[in-house]
């Protein structure tokens, strides 16, 4: 089984529940999403990625030394992922997908982190699997768009509002006056950015 991969190294998880933690990162090429901020616009077609064997994936993260590694894209749910998955678990790595769950999940991962795009909405049952919601927030309107996807997740899921790097000084404030408000809610920072790592 074999998947296009646009890039892959390991760096800190700069986002979310796992700021912070070392991590191998393998951006798999291919979205529909759309989203026109997007700062990884080159994966958007898959064409012209090298397709990397499953086994190939697992060497680097070990040689990297790596026991954490993040599926993202792209929109990586575009993939069955179930072979991969189950690989990563018989060696002991634990496994992310960061997903807009435009598509169907498929894999048994460790930890799911769905951000909900206005551009290509979210399939309702995909929600239940979050145990991480990250809302990208770019106007106002994106806590209406937050709650309402806040709505759909179990109870035990945890709630994160990201500020878009671009609208970062505009949005941070609101963000944080919002998180007082409503405190089942917390900020996510695009920390990676701030200390310019990968
Ligand atoms: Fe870009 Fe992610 Fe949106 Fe796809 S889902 S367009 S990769 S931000």
């Amino acid at each position: 089984m074999k998947y296009p991969v646009m890039e892959h190294y390991y760096t800190i998880q700069g986002e979310g529940a796992y700021s912070g933690h070392a991590a191998y990162f393998i951006r798999l090429a291919g979205c529909d999403v759309g989203c026109t901020w997007c700062d990884v616009k080159d994966s958007w077609s898959a064409e012209g990625f090298p397709q990397v064997d499953i086994q190939e994936m697992i060497i680097w993260v070990k040689e990297a030394g790596a026991n954490r590694v993040v599926i993202t894209g792209g929109e990586p749910a575009m993939y069955d992922l179930s072979p991969l998955c189950e690989a990563f678990f018989e060696h002991q790595i634990f496994t992310h997908i960061e997903t807009s769950a435009a598509h169907e999940i498929k894999g048994r991962f460790d930890w799911i982190c769905i951000s909900p795009k206005k551009f290509k909405a979210p399939i309702l049952n995909e929600m239940s699997k979050a145990n991480e919601l990250k809302i990208v927030v770019f106007n106002k309107s994106d806590f209406d768009w937050a709650e309402k996807w806040a709505h759909t997740c179990d109870a035990n899921c945890q709630l994160f509002l990201q500020p878009e790097w671009d609208k970062r000084d505009k949005m941070l404030p609101l963000i944080i006056e919002y998180v007082k408000a409503n405190p089942h809610w917390r900020i996510s920072l695009q920390t990676h950015k701030y200390i310019d790592i990968p």
